[in-house]
């Protein structure tokens, strides 16, 4: 029933899952609680209902340096909005002040620290307020990665506005952090929407990491015309990679929590605006990264963690075209990482991040399709071949094991499946320990037959077998290791068994980056004209002043140059395209398109 608002403001025909449900709520005065991945399209679940609602809605927002790129983008769109923080000089504020109070504003962009200034709510009270959407809603929780005291102020707004509608925005998944947003909010009977968070738009790659400069350049070389991020871990590899990059001619600028807050401002920008191909960052680098034409993120070390993964990953394809994450894993990060984990001074904490790091160990070796393995950290599951990982597009390397696999197998199943990863690989070693004393199990078959290869091969099967669903680690007692209906196949029905190149071989270098074509869209885009409408997207957002995705996303130009459409009518079929964009911009565009098409 929307639908005519968002073909006209953002010029899309359908809602994605979702959308409508968390506006509906909205719009009858309901709360509501809404956990969408980036990308998921959490924005125009506000501001449309800003635009359709009585009064003002206001969106409170800790990303200040995101606030001018929101603001640019609805004005844009054609929705009155400003923003109020810490940013703006006195006379630009009262300015906003004398709009606000003449009813001219339909979107006011918050930060935390104003609310948070004495009487503020009060002052808030004066202007109609129809309803309010907290943006990034995780940092209000303590157990969310992104904590801020300061969002706490927010547990005032149920009270100081007791009849207008709230509504939470995250893209934080866990069942914790979602109870805590809506206690400390006081959401009444919120509608609660939790979007899946597969990421279809991303292929997940992971290869072994050897010579990983020469490897991330030459991944770039082969992309000359895609913006990607590259992460690494320490603020001297960020350095060393951009020298390594620029030598290469490759534009790219560094990002790290050691350099001055205006250089970092500066480099952002430059990203932001096509005009620097590569950002090379620590994990200082991403809130409040609103660039939707990011095409490849590269990790050259192993993230901290599944959720930094995630969200660093994430950055990729906002705007909905395939994106590449790639990362490169080598057995050094681990020691490297169980460095920084041995300091820790919490034996919780500790155990945490150990915790962690073994979860993205299994990630980048064992044979599961990626996919499958980041959204099971988030309680979701998938069935069959992802399509978008290197294991399921099958161009890693596998080697078959499963002689390996039935020592295992077997040696859980002659224990009577009542004991650990642990002892079971002690059998298979045939170690010598108080414990296979004890249980007689140097009399057992199987003692010894593995005494050829390493621990580590072993943990590396065992692992491999857990991932595979093949052996389960019972956590009711004491993660004694069961075989699964697949496990038992393995073991006794002829099913074979393979592993992967990185649980193989944990160490062994090559591996090219050569990824798995991109499936491409029915009828390519013009490649030509394509690259036209960018040159005109970019002078129309140097007069403008803002970044060229807020002109129009790379996905909505692809669109154009495959359309090509020569009149006003027929670019509004173009996604992305509506009225007041093209009111506001199909001058610029499509002389570019009829002189193109004339001229082919
Ligand atoms: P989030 O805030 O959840 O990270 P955004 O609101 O920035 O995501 O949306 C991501 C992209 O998806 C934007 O380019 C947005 O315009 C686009 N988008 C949102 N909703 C739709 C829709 N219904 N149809 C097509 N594109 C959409
Ligand atoms: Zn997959």
């Amino acid at each position: 029933m929307y639908e005519k608002y968002l073909k006209t403001y953002f010029g899309y025909d359908r809602f994605r899952e979702n959308q409508e449900d968390i506006i509906k709520a909205v719009m009858e005065g309901r709360d509501a609680f809404a956990s969408m991945p980036t990308g998921g399209g959490k924005s125009l679940c506000y501001q449309l209902p800003g635009i359709m609602k009585e009064g003002l809605t206001v969106v409170v927002s800790p990303l200040i340096a995101l606030m001018k790129d929101q603001v640019d983008e609805a004005s844009a769109r054609g929705i009155p909005a400003v923003f109020l923080n810490s940013s703006l000089e006195s006379d630009e504020t009262a300015e906003i002040y004398s709009r606000l109070y003449r009813n001219q504003i339909k979107l006011l962009y918050l930060s935390p620290e104003r609310l948070a200034v004495e009487g503020y709510l009060d002052r808030l009270r004066e202007l109609k307020v129809g309803f309010f959407a907290v943006d990034e809603a995780h940092c209000l929780s303590e157990w969310g990665h992104d904590f801020r005291p300061d969002y706490l102020v927010l547990s005032r707004l149920r009270e100081n506005f007791p009849g207008v509608p709230i509504a939470a925005f995250t893209a934080t998944a866990t069942a914790k952090v979602q109870q805590d947003i809506v206690r400390i909010l006081c959401l009444r009977n919120p509608l609660v929407v939790r979007a899946s968070f597969n990421r279809r738009e991303l292929s997940y790659h992971i290869r072994p990491k050897s010579e990983v400069l020469a490897q991330i350049s030459s991944y770039i070389k082969d992309h000359p015309r895609d913006a990607g991020i590259v992460y690494r871990l320490s603020r001297k590899d960020v350095e060393k990679t951009v020298a390594h990059l620029r030598n290469r001619g490759i534009r790219a600028l560094p990002y790290h929590a050691g350099m001055k807050g205006e250089e970092r401002t500066l480099h952002q920008e430059l990203f932001s605006n096509d005009e620097v191909q590569v950002i090379v960052a620590t994990n200082a680098f991403g809130m409040g990264v609103n660039k939707s034409n990011i095409r490849f993120v590269i990790h050259g070390d192993l993230p901290k963690s599944m959720e930094a993964y995630y969200q660093e990953t994430g950055r990729a394809g906002r705007d909905g075209l395939d994106s590449t994450c790639l990362l490169f894993y080598g057995s050094g990060d681990i020691v490297r990482q169980k460095y920084f984990i041995d300091r820790l001074e919490d034996p919780a904490e500790q155990r945490k991040s150990l915790d962690n790091l073994n979860r993205l160990v299994r990630l980048a070796t064992v044979n599961v399709c990626r996919r499958r393995q980041i959204l099971a950290h988030f309680g979701e599951e998938i069935e069959g071949n992802c399509g978008g990982c290197d294991v399921c597009n099958d161009t890693t390397e596998k080697a078959e094991a499963t002689v390996d696999a039935q020592k295992i197998l077997s040696a859980v199943i002659r224990t009577n499946e009542g004991f650990g990863i642990t002892h079971i690989i002690d059998i298979v070693c045939g170690a010598d320990t108080a414990k296979i004393r004890d249980n007689g199990h140097e009399d057992l078959k199987t003692y010894g037959v593995g005494k050829d290869k390493s621990k580590k091969w072993w943990r590396g099967i065992v692992d491999e077998l857990i991932g595979q669903e093949m052996l389960y680690q019972d956590s009711e007692r004491y993660n004694v290791l069961k075989l699964t209906d697949r496990g038992r196949k393995v073991l006794f029905g002829g099913e074979r068994f393979f592993i992967s190149d990185a649980t193989a071989s944990k160490e062994k270098g090559g591996g090219g980056v050569s990824l798995f074509p991109r499936t491409g869209s029915a009828e390519p885009a013009d490649e030509g004209l394509l690259l036209q409408l960018k040159e005109a997207r970019k002078a129309l957002a140097r007069e403008k002043r803002v970044p060229p995705y807020v002109i129009f996303s790379d996905k909505t130009l692809t669109e154009m140059a495959r359309l090509k459409p020569e009149t006003g009518t027929e670019m509004l079929e173009v996604s992305g395209v509506g009225e007041k964009k093209l009111e506001a911009y199909g001058e610029v565009f499509l002389p570019v398109i009829r002189e193109f098409t004339q001229s082919h």
